[in-house]
């Protein structure tokens, strides 16, 4: 059954991503997994065709596309053999960029949005710091009011797109004169911009996947950020992140849905072919049934996925549980299907020139980032009512 959103405009959108990735990324894809990085006339071209953030307001450059665009995006993406481009994509697009839009005033919003669709200005997200991770009121980097600047000092890892970022939404500690320490309160947003002095793009960490994507370790040394950049009110970062993460953790759980229907359909067209004992691989029993299992796990993750993205593109109630209960549920089947189809392929499943393999790599990040699973079953578990 198709979902909901999913109307005739959706269906020509895909069309078009579809052409647009086959003839402009995945030709390239293996080359900048291999060199790790994605360069930037591909984002410009993404831009161009109208292929990141398109929700945005017509009067700063998008179409105003509702969720189930992001959505098709997502699912797309994945396939596109290029996890570089497709996970730097959702993070500056669906994750980076929509706190400028939903907080920005409209002067913070013509100064950056516009970039963020045409692909000139590149987006990031920085709240991990190297003891605050799954702890976000852990933060400890901090933002000290001077005259009409803050003066930032802190550091910042795990942050996707961060080497090639221009700009970065920036969750730091603003204390007050008094000094006055509160955990969740003391958060704010700043937005700071790539080439403020004292940003410091220190390192791209080495990865087990996901090569081609740009993850980095940042520093920031007495660095100025004018006051104008504060995103929203000061001390209210927190919610705004818990706000955020939604739409975050449904783009990430649609990935792993993505990533476990596309794993499964390439093993399925290798096992047919591939044989052994003068049989395909996929006939023998005990591999049709370990198939039959991965398609109905598949179905089941589809059907919740798309009711989830028909809820949020309708926007009519908290979706706080399900999204969190579907980020780990995709997320950790993608990597039991990841198992499984490795093991399908046998010796060339282990080998990084097979897709499957780099699968493999890639959706391993996919249960710790956007908040962890076990942080998801915890939030599950608190409405619940069964935390004392
Ligand atoms: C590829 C990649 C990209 C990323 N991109 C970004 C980004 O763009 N921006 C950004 O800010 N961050 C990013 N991150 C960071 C990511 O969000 C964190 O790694 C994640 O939140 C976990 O934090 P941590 O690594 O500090 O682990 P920790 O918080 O130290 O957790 C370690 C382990 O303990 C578990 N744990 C922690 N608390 C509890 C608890 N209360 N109950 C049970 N178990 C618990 C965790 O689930 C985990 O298994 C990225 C990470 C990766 C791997």
């Amino acid at each position: 059954m198709e979902p909901r959103y999913l109307s005739d405009e959706h269906k020509a959108f895909r069309e078009a991503l579809r052409t647009h990735i086959q003839r402009h990324i995945t030709p390239h894809a293996l080359d900048w997994e291999e060199q790790r990085k994605v360069p930037r006339e591909a984002w410009l071209a993404m831009g161009r065709a109208g292929f990141l953030c398109p929700w945005i307001e017509p009067q700063y450059g998008g179409s105003g596309a509702d969720f189930g665009y992001s959505a098709i995006l997502r699912e797309e993406m994945v396939r596109s053999g290029s996890p570089g481009l497709s996970e730097g994509a959702a993070v500056h697009a669906d994750i980076a960029a929509p706190y400028v839009e939903r907080l920005g005033t409209p002067e913070q919003k013509k100064r950056w949005l516009p970039g963020c669709v045409s692909g000139e200005i590149i987006a990031a997200l920085g709240m991990s710091e190297p003891d605050a991770g799954s702890d976000v009121a852990g933060i400890r980097t901090t933002a000290v009011r001077d005259g009409d600047h803050y003066v930032v000092n802190g550091q910042k890892i795990f942050i996707t797109n961060g080497m090639n970022c221009d700009i970065i939404i920036l969750a730091v500690r603003t204390t007050s004169p008094g000094g006055t320490e509160v955990r969740h309160g003391g958060l704010s947003l700043l937005v700071v911009e790539a080439g403020t002095p004292g940003f410091v793009k220190h390192r791209q960490l080495d990865k087990m996947g996901l090569h081609g994507q740009d993850t980095a370790e940042l520093f920031f040394e007495d660095c100025r950020v004018p006051v104008a950049n504060l995103l929203g009110e000061e001390g209210r970062g927190f919610k705004y992140l818990m706000q955020n993460l939604q739409r975050e953790r449904l783009i990430v759980a649609i990935g792993g849905q993505a990533y476990a229907e596309w794993m499964l359909e390439k093993t399925i067209s290798y096992t047919k072919t591939r044989k052994a004992f003068g049989k395909s691989i996929a006939s023998f029993q005990h591999n049709a049934f370990k198939l039959a299992e991965m398609a109905t796990e598949v179905a089941i993750g589809r059907a919740f996925i798309d009711l989830l993205i028909d809820d949020f593109v309708e926007g009519k109630r908290d979706l706080t549980t399900e999204v969190s209960m579907a980020k780990w549920w995709t997320t950790e089947k993608a990597n039991q299907i990841a198992y499984q189809c490795v093991q399908l392929h046998g010796g060339y499943g282990y080998m990084r020139e097979f897709e499957i393999c780099r699968d493999y790599c890639d959706v391993r990040a996919m249960p710790i980032y956007a908040g962890s699973n076990e942080i998801m079953k915890q939030i599950i578990a608190r409405r619940m009512g069964l935390e004392e």
